[in-house]
């Protein structure tokens, strides 16, 4: 696996790849990879040539208050399970490689759309987010790129960006991967104290109740938030930020469950943020 800590270094490499006519994937991350991550990069590794896999904590997406200093960093270890994963290059730049100094150009979309869920505690996120990944796949020049379920909105933002800003990429969304009692894998778990770690557990608890209710025919996004809210306020050290029933696309609020739906939550947990969500897909619940 190719160490590229420069936009140079991935640029000659991949020109490389297309040289010989292979497919590049690209899987955007933070780096402290678990899991979730590899299931990307397995998805990726399985539909792609050669695969991409940037590892930096992109510091336009945290607001003056969040953990960017505090966001937990492991390079050696991050290697290792790409090694055995089948990545072909790590990318991970010092943030002077991604911004200079002056830089002023962001990518926004000016809709609601990522004004809702997270977007609602965290107003400069999404545009961070769009900034950053715009950046990797002008760098990267990938035809695939592999984003979480577990970021449903951020999925659903990128798509958008994709579309309108005419990106020749295909977006391949992946399930959410859980630890085996429920909790769904994130970097961020690493902060739960003990205690914390299985007060948690309340957000995949009220994951499956939504799920089994819209399984069982309840279409009323009030009775599906309430019974959630409900389930997450029983763990007294949860705070909940959002339960919210939306359109997967647009991500604006819905009152009827209909299909193509998104439930979505996000609870502090201490003073930790956390997010969990299922899709509703026509009668499927996935
Ligand atoms: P992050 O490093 O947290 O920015 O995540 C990088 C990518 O991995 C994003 O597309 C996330 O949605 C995805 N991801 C993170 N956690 C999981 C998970 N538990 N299951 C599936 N994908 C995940």
């Amino acid at each position: 696996m190719i160490r590229a800590y420069t936009k140079a270094e991935v640029r000659e490499a991949v020109r490389q790849w297309k040289k010989e006519g292979l497919t590049v994937g690209l899987v955007p991350t933070m780096g402290y990879l678990h899991e979730g991550h590899a299931s990307l990069v397995d998805k990726a590794v399985s539909m792609c040539d050669r695969v991409v896999v940037s590892d930096f904590v992109n510091p336009t997406q945290f607001g003056p208050n969040e953990d960017l200093e505090s966001y937990p960093r492991d390079f050696e270890r991050d290697c290792a399970l790409l090694e055995e994963h089948g990545a072909s290059l790590v990318f991970h730049p010092e943030p002077a490689e991604m911004y200079d100094p002056d830089a002023a150009t962001f990518v926004e979309i000016l809709s609601e759309m990522p004004k809702q869920l997270c977007g609602k505690t965290r107003p400069i996120h999404f545009r961070g987010v769009c900034t950053v990944v715009s950046k990797l796949f002008n760098i990267v020049n990938p035809d695939k790129a592999f984003f979480g379920q577990k970021d449903a909105q951020q999925l659903a933002i990128i798509r958008k960006m994709v579309r309108d800003m005419c990106y020749d990429i295909e977006i391949v969304g992946c399930p959410i991967i859980r630890e085996d009692d429920g909790l769904a894998k994130s970097s961020r778990n690493t902060y739960l104290s003990e205690a914390e770690r299985s007060a948690a557990l309340c957000l995949s608890r009220a994951i499956f109740l939504g799920k089994d209710m819209v399984k069982n025919g309840e279409t009323d996004a009030a009775a599906i938030k309430a019974a959630m809210t409900r389930e997450i306020e029983s763990e007294p050290l949860a705070r909940i930020d959002y339960v919210e029933c939306v359109d997967g696309s647009t991500m604006m609020p819905v009152d009827t469950i209909t299909g193509h739906n998104l439930v979505a939550i996000a609870v502090y947990i201490g003073k930790t943020r956390l997010i969990d969500n299922f899709i509703v897909e026509g009668d499927l619940v996935q």
